[in-house]
């Protein structure tokens, strides 16, 4: 199966990253709406898109008004946005609020129930984050295959998502700055190198690919991607387009 990074910073977009956003093309999944949603146009090829949202950040949702572009001469039988009861709330009334965004777009909203089937047997379930307002990360299961997203919270190995994402093949971390920002790190919601490499060791995952990374970070390697491997040998440092198979 195809994942692919369509985004990969948070907060705000800079000349090589897009914030928030996942795509499983095959299935029509996409998981944040920031702003690479548009990209979502060009790998688009069933007649279904569902749209989860881990909360109402504006680098996680902005892209929900993209979708008459998404989806425009595209012959689509239905778009849905699954997020929280609160977080859907939170987006009609004020992203959509006609003052912000007055046209009408084409997709349906419903409040995420415990678990959803998703296409080749597939479910998916979500449990709580600690972050400012609360979000949610998702974990992916097939017969043959399983993915978990973890984004906006601050990593610890002891945290109770942990249990969560449990033995998972393909694991997308946030992490959004270096081990020397732990304190702005704490302070924001977000997550370091080592506690992010810690929580995948902890958790046993199959491989861990680092996303949501500071759009203000210079250079190749933002993240000490050697001292991630130190902990968590099979540690990569996402970007954007990348396509990862599981
Ligand atoms: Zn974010
Ligand atoms: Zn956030």
């Amino acid at each position: 199966m195809k994942l692919i990074l369509l985004g990969t910073t948070g907060y705000h977009p800079n000349a090589h990253r897009h914030t928030a956003c996942l795509m499983l093309p095959e299935l029509g999944i996409v998981l944040d709406a920031g702003t690479a949603m548009f990209r979502v146009r060009e790998y688009l090829c069933t007649t279904q898109l569902d749209i989860f949202l881990t909360h109402a950040h504006l680098d996680h949702v902005v892209g929900i008004t993209y979708l008459l572009d998404v989806v425009r001469d595209k012959d689509m039988r239905r778009v849905t946005v699954h997020a929280t009861a609160e977080k859907l709330a939170a987006v009609k009334n004020h992203l959509l609020a006609e003052a912000l965004f007055p046209a009408k777009l084409p997709c349906e909203f419903k409040p995420l129930p415990r678990s959803v089937a998703l296409a080749s047997q597939g479910t998916l379930t979500h449990f709580p984050l600690e972050h400012p307002g609360g979000a949610i990360g998702f974990r992916l299961d097939w017969p043959d295959r399983s993915m978990a997203y973890v984004t906006d919270t601050t990593a610890r190995a002891d945290a109770p998502y942990v249990e969560a994402i449990r033995g998972v093949d393909l694991l997308v971390h946030e992490c959004n700055f270096p081990d020397s920002l732990s304190e702005l790190a704490s302070r924001t919601g977000h997550s370091v190198t080592t506690a992010v490499a810690q929580v995948a060791q902890e958790a046993g995952v199959g491989q861990l690919v680092l996303v949501h990374v500071d759009p203000c970070a210079e250079g190749s390697d933002p993240l000490n991607l050697q001292r991630a491997c130190s902990i968590f040998p099979h540690t990569f440092l996402g970007h954007d387009l990348m396509e990862i198979d599981f």
